[in-house]
């Protein structure tokens, strides 16, 4: 298998590790060599219950029997997606009411940028240095980083990017800016989170020059942070959230949220104002819905601060210069990348999944299923503690 991985599947880079999966279930990922892998990346933040959480699976299993794909997305009223976006309207404080399904996270930025554009009939973006919003033009457009996007250019115009928790910036947010777009924390960066009152500030220019703000939730969304978006955390409500990954449970989507006045004028003038064909898959929706109430009722979120006291708690080495983020989103810094991958590969020998972040590869990338036990986080940082001991 690993040979015609490498042979007939499209590489993104020329070292993946080519790992062979056999299965996976709650916190752990079997491999073809009979080995049982604790997962403390849960596919980059997006397995939120864990692997193949039987919640999940019953939910996907019942709709696979029912039907799968009927029609285009915003034509047919089907159960799962209508119940999703109802649900996530009862969610999340007012004024976001309606849901947008797409299939990915970069999508649904796109979906984002293309409605603030549309509703303020405004052309100018501001975006942050540093940020990741995803890979396709539009989401890599605003994305801030030059080594990941000089070779795809041209890319949108008009967009400026300001630096992160630095307020003396505002002023690149203007009459023509049409919003503001953001990871509420960010993540290829290191999980940076924002400073206290940063974000209020942030919102009240965006209203004073009539900016729309963009919170891009992708990673934190679904609870990682113990809420169940990470805005919560910081006062303010965003004009448009973002969220993919774990709101999946598993399976690829994206989605975004606005007030109704702002998400309706993506149907009309010009009418399909954004148009998918799989978005709102029931599919996808039942195994999203699925989560969503897991995450809502099973009190899985009241426990992620002590469950990152625990990581912080006993990740403390003199190897260790500091450890970024919140809740079950953490970068733990270890001086170099070099180091910092090299720790990642004998991790992987002893049966620890941990990776490393996209732009800052010297922070060690923690982001675990939130259902991961005391006893696991134990036993995973104790590994990477007699890795750090040894070297
Ligand atoms: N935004 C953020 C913050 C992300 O972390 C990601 C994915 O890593 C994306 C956007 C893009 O999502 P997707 O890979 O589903 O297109």
């Amino acid at each position: 298998m690993k040979n015609d991985f490498y042979i007939y599947q499209a590489q993104t880079t020329m070292f993946a590790s080519g790992f062979e999966v056999e299965r996976a279930e709650g916190s752990y990922i079997y491999g073809t060599d009979g080995k049982a892998y604790l997962d403390f990346v849960a596919g980059v933040s997006a397995n939120t219950l864990g692997h193949s959480h039987p919640k999940v699976v019953n939910a996907i299993k019942e709709q696979a029997d029912k039907y799968l794909h009927v029609m285009v997305y915003g034509e047919y009223a089907q159960e799962k997606p209508v119940a999703l976006c109802k649900l996530l309207a009862e969610a999340t404080p007012d004024p976001l009411e309606i849901t947008y399904l797409v299939n990915s996270g970069a999508e649904a930025i796109d979906g984002s940028l293309k409605l603030a554009k549309r509703y303020t009939g405004r052309e100018e973006i501001v975006s942050f240095k540093d940020s990741y919003h995803g890979n396709t033009h539009g989401a890599l457009s605003v994305s801030g980083n030059e080594t990941h996007k000089r070779e795809f250019r041209p890319l949108l115009p008009m967009v400026t990017f300001i630096e992160f928790n630095n307020e003396n910036e505002f002023d690149k947010i203007t009459e023509k800016t049409a919003c503001v777009i953001m990871e509420t924390i960010q993540g290829a960066a290191g999980f940076l989170v924002p400073n206290d009152d940063y974000l209020k500030k942030l919102k009240k220019r965006c209203e004073e020059v009539g900016a729309l703000l963009i919170l891009d939730e992708i990673q934190p969304g679904f609870g990682r942070t113990g809420k169940l978006f990470s805005f919560e955390h910081y006062g303010i409500v965003p004009d448009i959230l973002v969220m993919g990954k774990g709101m999946g449970g598993g399976v690829p989507v994206g989605a975004f949220m606005s007030s109704k006045e702002i998400m309706n004028s993506l149907s009309h003038s010009p009418k399909l104002g954004h148009i998918t064909t799989f978005g709102g898959n029931p599919l996808i929706a039942a195994s999203s819905y699925a989560t969503l109430k897991e995450v809502l009722d099973s009190g899985l979120m009241d426990v992620v601060k002590e469950k990152e006291d625990l990581f912080r708690e006993l990740l403390v080495h003199p190897k260790i210069k500091n450890i970024n983020g919140k809740g079950l989103m953490l970068a733990v810094n270890l001086g170099t990348p070099e180091y910092t991958i090299e720790v990642a590969k004998k991790c992987m020998e002893r049966g620890l999944i941990v990776f490393w972040q996209l732009y800052k590869n010297e922070y060690m990338r923690i982001s675990p299923p939130l259902t991961i036990s005391h006893e696991e986080i134990q036993k995973g940082c104790q590994i990477i503690l007699d890795i750090l001991n040894e070297n």
